[in-house]
């Protein structure tokens, strides 16, 4: 299981990429000062690093010096401020592989993360999820059910995605917002039933199940 250290002094934010990841399949750890970034990163036990450019101590581009100093190659994916994406893209040269400007969806972030795992391990990543007789492209960005066509919007695309990344499993209206939507999202919405709605219509009601007060489940 990959190891991933998450350097984020929001805790609303590391708690946010703690969990997606955790769900995700990973093995995540947060720590909220750079300093402690440092320490962890140099056990050399981590896979990929997550390093947000604001830390109350010293700031990320310093972080990220100090530990390709060490000569600790893993793959680095920083988080900044979308007003600050050109000040970032110039510290790509200093030794980032990718960078997410703030805010995000939990599913954009993951994307990085396993494109990065990957490049490092050499290991493939589907190219197309399927569940029953649903199956979805990631890379033409089609769904089908059955041999039929669907058009999905870029939003029930990645809620698709999620489903079919976790078959079976009930996923809450928390988590899902989360995951499709972004943590900026206002969590009293209802626009994960309304999506669910539209994927029902498209794809098959009997596919989304309703857990009643806990979530939604594909089956
Ligand atoms: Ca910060």
């Amino acid at each position: 299981m990959s190891q991933i250290l998450i350097a984020e002094d929001e805790e609303r934010i590391s708690s946010f990429i703690a969990k997606g990841l955790r769900s995700a399949g990973y093995s995540p750890t947060t720590v909220g000062t750079g300093r402690e970034a440092i320490d962890l990163a140099s056990t050399g036990d981590f896979d990929l690093l997550v390093l947000d450019l604001g830390l109350p101590d010293r700031d990320g581009f310093t972080v990220l010096h100090r530990i390709r100093a060490m000569n600790i190659t893993m793959p680095v994916i920083i988080l900044t401020a979308r007003s600050s994406v050109t000040d970032t893209v110039a510290g790509l040269e200093s030794g980032a592989d990718d960078y997410m400007a703030k805010p995000f969806r939990f599913e954009e972030l993951l994307a990085r993360v396993r494109l990065r795992l990957r490049s490092e391990t050499g290991a493939a990543d589907p190219t197309v999820l399927s569940h029953g007789d649903l199956s979805l492209d990631l890379r033409t960005r089609r769904a089908r059910v059955e041999s039929r066509e669907v058009d999905l919007s870029a939003r029930e695309f990645t809620l698709t995605e999620t489903f079919l990344r976790n078959p079976g499993q009930v996923l809450s209206r928390e988590q899902l917002l989360s995951r499709v939507w972004g943590y900026d999202f206002d969590p009293s919405s209802n626009v994960v039933d309304v999506y669910v709605r539209y994927l029902r219509k498209k794809l098959g009601a009997h596919h989304f199940e309703t857990v009643r007060g806990m979530g939604y489940r594909l089956v």
